[in-house]
């Protein structure tokens, strides 16, 4: 009677099944309290062992060195355009590669604070690759260099990280957080909403290294916006979102479960695969991204007709395949399949596309 769809959403996303039953059965009494963790101080020691796990979990899973902090902040991703520039430009200047809408939404955010320079761009042929980031002309005194490494709406991914030239690199994972292993030593800051591969939209995670944490933001910086409050206080200088961070908790036991990030790229590489595999043979549905650019968590296609691109939404979610229509900005398809998507999940959507494709030739 529960009918579970396969979910493609680019986020709010696909959760594991797993996590959101245990959290219903722990819904009307966590753990013996009685309450549920909605109805939890944030201030008693059931609720610290929850975000001290999380975190020391999530520390685990990434393998975060000590000399980095890890906050669980709200606001979502956006809230960290701002953050970033009031807490990192020092020389009111930073370097920042476009790679698609929310890089640039970045980048605009920086501009009310200093001189955000756009370094790099892929908007020339609408953000379908990422450009070659090996020798660009970083700026002397940037106070760091911004790329979003997974673009959720293009389909595009940093395959290689740029080439800072020295200068500390500021990443967005919000759609690649968690889905493959990676060196955070070669940032200065990572963050990322958490709704795609974590847990509840609103929660933002941010992992930056101490250096970078100083009480010298710019003027007019609220307290809620100063990193240092937020280290200095353990993420609890005021209610976090506490029972977001309780399933992003759950979620990160679930990914140590599962083998962690490197069975994790394992099992994304070969869902990826299915698809792009299908795409590459297809005479009806084309990939829009090259080759070596690709994303495993978001994957863009269309058909070259709009009318059969809405047919094909249609049709695929009548038979249980939902959100997969395109970006508002893009059009056609996207099918997000991240880590908590099964296999089955795209091989059966495979298997549909072959279909329409047969029926529709
Ligand atoms: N960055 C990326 C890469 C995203 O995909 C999104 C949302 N889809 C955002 C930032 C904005 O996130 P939020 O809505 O949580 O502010």
């Amino acid at each position: 009677q529960m009918g579970r769809v396969y979910n493609f959403s680019a986020g709010p996303a696909v959760l594991p099944e797993e996590v959101l039953k245990e959290a219903a059965e722990e819904m009307l009494d966590y753990n013996g309290t009685g309450m549920s963790v909605m109805e939890m101080s944030h201030r008693t020691k059931e609720y610290e062992a929850i975000i001290n796990t999380a975190e020391q979990d999530l520390r685990d899973l990434m393998n975060i060195p000590d000399n980095y902090k890890v906050l669980f902040l709200q606001g979502g991703a956006s809230s960290q355009f701002a953050m970033i520039p009031m807490n990192l430009m020092k020389n009111k200047v930073a370097d920042y590669i476009i790679t698609g809408q929310w890089a640039k939404k970045a980048y605009q955010e920086a501009k009310l604070f200093g001189t955000a320079n756009a370094v790099a761009s892929s908007a020339d042929k609408t953000f379908t690759y990422i450009p070659d980031c090996s020798d660009l002309p970083i700026s002397e005194n940037a106070d760091y260099v911004y790329i979003c490494e997974n673009n959720t709406i293009y389909g595009t991914k940093f395959k290689t990280l740029p080439n800072t030239k020295g200068k500390p690199l500021v990443a967005d994972v919000s759609s690649c957080f968690l889905s493959e292993p990676v060196d955070v030593t070669k940032y200065g800051l990572i963050y990322g909403g958490v709704q795609k591969n974590i847990g509840p939209a609103g929660v933002v995670i941010v992992i930056i290294r101490e250096d970078l944490i100083t009480e010298d933001t710019l003027p007019g910086t609220p307290t809620m916006f100063q990193y240092k409050i937020h280290v200095d206080n353990e993420s609890m200088y005021n209610t976090p979102p506490a029972y977001g961070i309780y399933i992003c908790g759950k979620v990160f036991k679930w990914l140590k479960k599962m083998g962690g990030l490197e069975a994790m790229k394992v099992h994304n590489e070969k869902k990826a695969q299915i698809l792009y595999d299908f795409l590459d043979q297809s005479k009806m549905f084309k990939g829009t991204v090259v080759k070596e650019d690709r994303s495993l968590m978001n994957v863009p296609f269309v058909t070259g007709s709009e009318e059969l691109d809405a047919k094909f939404v249609k049709e695929a979610k009548a038979a249980g395949f939902v959100n997969l229509k395109g970006h508002r900005t893009v059009g056609g398809m996207r099918a997000s399949i991240y880590n908590a998507m099964p296999i089955e999940g795209v091989e059966i959507l495979v298997a549909f596309m072959k279909e329409f494709e047969e029926k529709n030739a």
